[in-house]
């Protein structure tokens, strides 16, 4: 059986705790490798490393650093095929979109390459006589990176990226789903002149997770997964004096106004919706149509689309998705599809059951849709995060503006709409953290800042653009007096800035 192993000091490294987790391909439902799960031991050598290699990388300048950073660039889409191949066979997202999940973590990495200007600090001369105050940002030391499977490649490049631009080391924990093409990524960076142990991989479950909020070299941890486990590893980084951002799950609706224009929302939906199984973090599951005449329209057009849908295999061109990550997640969707019947909401479009010509154990669950489902539902309340979309009536704008600013989870939302007064409104009053105005999946570019609000983010700051910048660096401040500025003798009050 093929093991993925763990790469540390710019080497492939084979697993020795004994413990191993399958690595599926969800198109076969075959196991296709093992991923060894790091002991503490091993979590310490990698910290290690990354300990040993920060005093070069943190004083290599930063724009030397930023060339390094293009190169990978140059590499990781030179390999762009190998990788999104490897990215499908693992996770299950289409090639096409698996080239998407790489190509948005590689605009991220493109402008952290131009770090040397946003690292710049601060000058203020003659703040007191003689007086002269800098600021300064520093690196941290190493950092951490925990990510999730829904993107393996995206979510890894969008923390590494920033942390090496600001001289950092990085400890990367990737999904154990999923582990491949971070291990690839990280070799990628060696070869693009990273130097060892400046990004290294360690795969794992919670013992790894555990030690490296545990270890004091850890100076900072950038997770994204699930909301239950963002808060605790909020709190447990909280606990171990160490700063981090922690991005959770999700519900994100969207709304359509009676003067959208329908056909447009409703091809923007089924993307949305059911690109990669509804398996993204910024899918949409819940549509808001306002007023019964846009409602049963938008249900009509829907139905049609999803007759013309087709679930096949990843790698397969005329596929729109794939299949779910796994067994557990196939059973889980399929659960609440249930759950959604027994609780009373109307299932127009059932997914379950769905098969795949010549994959009979493939993780497939088929594009399901659901009317008239209301908050008080666990399937309006949870994420489900599969193929499944919610219709939820709202009578009017104000019901509809309500339903995403109430909701546990604020991560993105989105408004169909016309009108620019709506839409303006929208965007001030909505408590969400990313909006989208006839955009579906508001996904910021690498120069604006992502981040969910409510359940879906734990932390001040969110991840790339100058937040992430912020994120891995600490600011210094110097007050400096030179022996020719004023000689006032010892004083014993609080100096006055002014
Ligand atoms: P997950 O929470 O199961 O796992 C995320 C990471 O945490 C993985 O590396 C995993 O190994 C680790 N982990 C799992 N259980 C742990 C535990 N008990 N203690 C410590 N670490 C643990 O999430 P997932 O299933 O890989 O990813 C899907 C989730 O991620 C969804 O909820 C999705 O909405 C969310 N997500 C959020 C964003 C965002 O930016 N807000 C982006 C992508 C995905």
């Amino acid at each position: 059986m093929t093991q993925v192993p763990h790469f540390i000091s710019g080497r492939r490294v084979e697993g020795t705790s004994g413990r191993f987790q399958d690595v599926y391909n969800p198109v076969k439902g075959e196991v296709a490798a093992q991923v060894p799960l790091a002991s503490v031991e091993e979590v310490e050598n990698a910290i290690d490393s990354s300990q040993q290699a920060f005093a070069k990388w943190s004083t290599t300048n930063a724009q030397r650093r930023g060339r390094v950073l293009l190169k990978w660039v140059d590499l990781i889409n030179e390999n762009m095929d190998e990788l999104a191949t490897l990215l499908s066979n693992e996770h299950g997202k289409t090639f096409p979109d698996a080239k998407g999940d790489i190509q948005r973590g590689v605009e991220v990495v493109e402008f952290a390459a131009g770090a040397p200007h946003l690292l710049k600090g601060e000058y203020s001369t003659a703040a007191g006589t003689g007086i002269d105050v800098h600021s300064l940002r520093q690196p941290l030391g190493v950092v951490a990176g925990i990510t999730p499977f829904n993107f393996p490649a995206m979510i890894p490049l969008w923390k590494a990226g920033i942390a090496l631009a600001a001289g950092n080391t990085f400890v990367l924990k990737p999904s154990e789903r999923d582990p491949s093409v971070p291990v690839r990524l990280a070799e990628l960076a060696l070869e693009a002149g990273m130097p060892e142990g400046t990004l290294n991989v360690i795969h794992g479950d919670k013992t790894a997770v555990d030690a490296l909020i545990e270890d004091p070299r850890i100076k900072a941890i950038g997770f994204v997964g699930s909301s239950p486990i963002a808060q605790s590893i909020y709190m447990g980084a909280a606990k171990h004096n160490k700063r981090a951002q922690c991005f959770g799950g999700a519900k994100n609706h969207m709304v359509i106004m009676p003067d959208a224009d329908l056909e447009q929302a409703a091809d923007a939906l089924m993307g949305a919706a059911y690109g990669s199984a509804g398996e993204r973090c910024m899918a949409i599951s819940v549509a808001v149509p306002v007023g019964e005449a846009t409602a049963d329209k938008l249900v009509e057009l829907l139905r049609e689309r999803i007759d013309k849908l087709t679930l096949g295999p990843s790698l397969d061109e005329s596929s729109d998705f794939g299949p779910v990550v796994g067994k557990d997640a196939k059973e889980r969707i399929e659960n609440y599809i249930g759950i959604g019947v027994d609780e009373g909401a109307e299932l127009l479009v059932d997914g379950r059951g769905a098969t795949v010509d010549g994959h009979p154990n493939g993780f497939w669950v088929g594009a399901t849709l659901f009317d008239r489902v209301t908050p008080d539902m666990r399937i309006y309340k949870e994420e489900i995060f599969g193929p499944v979309l919610c219709i939820a009536r709202a009578a009017d704008y104000e019901e509809a503006l309500r339903l995403p600013s109430e909701h546990e989870y604020g991560n993105g939302v989105a408004i169909f709409t016309r009108d620019g007064d709506t839409a303006r409104d929208f965007t001030t009053r909505v408590e969400v953290g990313m909006v989208g105005v006839n955009v579906p999946i508001p996904v910021p570019i690498a120069y604006y800042t992502f981040g969910g609000w409510k359940a879906s983010g734990f932390g001040d700051l969110n991840q790339h653009g100058t937040d992430g910048l912020k994120f891995y660096t600490k600011t210094k401040t110097v007050t400096t007096r030179w022996p020719s500025g004023a000689k006032e003798g010892a004083s014993f009050v609080m100096p006055e800035g002014s």
